[in-house]
Order: structure tokens, then C-alpha cells, then sequence
């Protein structure tokens, strides 16, 4: 059986002034498939942050309803409240995979 996820990326964005954690405004990660890495460039990514990005990840591989948030809306805060950073999910190709 075939299925079909979208490549994701996911970008650190905001003005680093208000940032409270060590993030880097252009780091991120990339997700294809089941594996996640971190984006090409990026050294580190705070474990805090990846675990409130986490349970958007499956969804947001998948949502196709142009009239679905989990579809339009992109930008996840950082889970400490006196951190102005955000994390923007792109989305890449839609990629095939087969389920056995
Ligand atoms: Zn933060």
C-alpha cells in the first residue's frame, strides 16, 4: 500500500534579541520520512524546543486541506515563555513511500 508524506523543514525565526535560549535565527531541522536531522549549518538545537515541535511533526507531514489550521498556520513558539524565538515548519516534496 502506498502513502505520501511531505518533506519538512523547520527554521528558527524571530529577532535573537528576545531570544532567552541559545537558538540561531536560520537553524533548524529537516524531516523526511521518519528521520529527523539538523538542517545543513546547524550545530546544536535545544531539546526543549524540539520537544514542544515534536507533536506537530506527523501532522504536518500530512495535512493537505487548504481549510485545515495544521495545514496553513506554520510558526510553533518556543516553549519558554520569556523566549521570543518561533520555529517556521516549509513544506518540501510530497515523497512516496510503501507500506509493507
Ligand atoms: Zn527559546
Amino acid at each position: 500500500m502506498k502513502y505520501y508524506l511531505f518533506n519538512l523543514e523547520i527554521e528558527t525565526i524571530g529577532d535573537p534579541k528576545t531570544f532567552n535560549c541559545s537558538h540561531k535565527v536560520g537553524d533548524g531541522l529537516t524531516v523526511e520520512g521518519e528521520n529527523i536531522s539538523l538542517k545543513p549549518g546547524t550545530k546544536q538545537f535545544s531539546h526543549y524546543a524540539l520537544s514542544s515541535l515534536l507533536p506537530y511533526v506527523a501532522a504536518k507531514q500530512r495535512a493537505e486541506q487548504e481549510t485545515d489550521w495544521m495545514f496553513f498556520e506554520t510558526d510553533i513558539a518556543c516553549p519558554d515563555p520569556k523566549c521570543g524565538a518561533k520555529f517556521r515548519f516549509k513544506r518540501g516534496a510530497k515523497k512516496e513511500y510503501e507500506y509493507h
